[in-house]
């Protein structure tokens, strides 16, 4: 049904850049079988699932949504892809998304853009933009998302969908293209937060081949959602993120969050006001760390070892050379701005004013969500500031796409979890999301309040 589907909806709002029809089958057959033979499998089995390109998929192909990977099959699995493939969830195909994961549009995505399901003309939101829309048009049930910035968290946001960022070495990084280590993330993208639930369980946990995978077990999350289904959140203290909401968010955006607030209220839950008065510098901070991680990550395209392989029209043929004209074709606009910025921000003479600061705010960043958290259970706040934007409305405007990740960013800085859950409609006919945070290993937290809200 579901490949019926991306046949009959996928030219319009090109969620996929490739479908695996044939494997996806022959999965969803072969458990059907081991079902009927009577085995026990995990209840997500025989689920199909939409998986984002920048996730390294054995015999399919991985290209990160950039031309300097096109035609690349890798010959392994990220770690996550492997316990999909154990629980029995067929893979749909990749999904689409901005090159490398940089952008908030998937506009940036080499192989044109994803439409938002809702409107056509707008965006789906990105990186992750694939994966959502994936959600919104009923293309697929479930899906995996990377989020170093808020890539699940806010086009789950602007399509209406449930997007979870777990918490930093909660889920292994083992088989994702990395964008910037210290920020990456994978996670759920799915219709309702049972689902990310079931689908966090499956894809997170210890993993000994990711340095920075957290050692102990996730906190039993299928179970705080199922708690949370039940409505009450009675002596649960929410806080609201005072700079993360108010100036620059749309009315529509700020009417919802408010409205949200309240049903909190009637749960049960303590809603008190909590200052977080770093986070305004998050953004910068973090265009600054991200860059130059990003700048380390992808020197590893070179012409050599991966996919595109560019030789110099004239003159003689040196690795330099090639090097050069394989990055000069192979990477688009957004990626080699970003390079240039890490490449300078970590540049000798330059390294203390620039990364060594950001570095710094990252810190003060952490200490007010440790701040934070002394006073309340989770923070909350909208994920995005607007709903969805027209398509090539901030295309020109690097600042005012980045823009858009204000709210998103500081979970990323800090390492703490996130979720998006939908939050009814603004204004202007669009979905809007709501914000949840907690303090790292506590994602159960997130569920419990997602649910609750749901
Ligand atoms: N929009 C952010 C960026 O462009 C987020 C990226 C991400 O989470 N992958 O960097």
């Amino acid at each position: 049904a579901h490949l019926d589907r991306i046949a009959a909806v996928d030219g319009a709002v090109h969620a996929f850049l490739h479908v695996s029809a044939e494997e996806a089958l022959a999965t969803a057959r072969e458990v059907d079988a081991r079902r009927a033979a009577g085995e026990e499998l995990h209840p997500l089995a025989g689920v199909p699932i939409a998986v984002k390109d920048v996730v390294v998929t054995k015999g399919l192909p991985t290209t990160a949504g950039s031309k300097i990977l096109e035609g690349w099959v890798p010959p392994y699995d990220a770690t996550l892809v492997e316990r999909l493939r154990a629980a029995g969830l067929p893979i749909l195909g990749k999904t689409n998304m901005d090159e490398f994961a940089m952008g908030s549009s998937t506009e940036h995505s080499a192989y044109g853009t994803t439409h938002n399901p809702w409107d056509l003309d707008r965006i789906p939101g990105g990186s992750g933009g694939g994966s959502a829309a994936a959600l919104a048009a009923y293309e697929a049930p479930l899906a995996i998302g990377t989020d170093t910035g808020g890539s699940i968290r806010q086009p789950g946001a602007v399509t209406g969908t449930v997007g979870v960022k777990p918490t930093y070495g909660g889920v292994s990084r083992y088989g994702l293209i990395a964008l910037a280590s210290s920020l990456d993330q994978a996670g759920p993208v799915t219709r309702t937060v049972l689902d990310s639930a079931l689908l966090h369980e499956v894809i997170g946990g210890h993993d000994p081949r990711d340095a920075t995978s957290l050692p102990e077990d996730l906190p039993g999350l299928v179970a705080a959602a199922r708690a949370g289904q039940g409505g009450d959140l009675t002596g649960v203290r929410v806080g609201v993120v005072d700079e993360l909401n108010g100036e620059g968010y749309q009315p529509g955006v700020r009417a919802r969050f408010e409205e949200s607030l309240e049903l909190l209220r009637r749960a049960g839950a303590e809603v008190v006001h909590v200052s977080c008065p770093h986070f305004g510098h998050a953004l910068a901070a973090y265009y600054l760390i991200l860059p130059s991680e990003a700048s380390s990550n992808l020197a590893k395209f070179d012409g050599m070892r991966f996919g595109l392989r560019v030789e110099p029209t004239e003159g003689t043929v040196t690795a330099e050379r090639v090097m050069a004209a394989t990055r000069g074709q192979g990477f688009g606009d957004e990626v080699k701005r970003r390079i240039i910025l890490g490449t300078y921000a970590l540049s000798a003479g330059y390294y203390d004013a620039y990364y060594g600061s950001a570095q710094k705010v990252r810190t003060l960043i952490q200490q007010d969500f440790a701040a934070a958290f002394e006073q309340a259970d989770v923070l909350v706040s909208p994920t995005a500031p607007t709903t969805a934007f027209r398509l090539g409305e901030k295309l020109d405007d690097p600042l005012a796409m980045y823009l858009n990740d204000v709210a998103t960013i500081p979970a990323n800085l800090a390492g703490v979890p996130g979720m998006s859950v939908p939050n009814g409609l603004s204004e202007d006919g669009l979905p809007v999301g709501f914000q949840i945070l907690a303090p790292a290993r506590a994602d159960d937290r997130l569920y419990r309040v997602g649910a609750a809200l749901e």
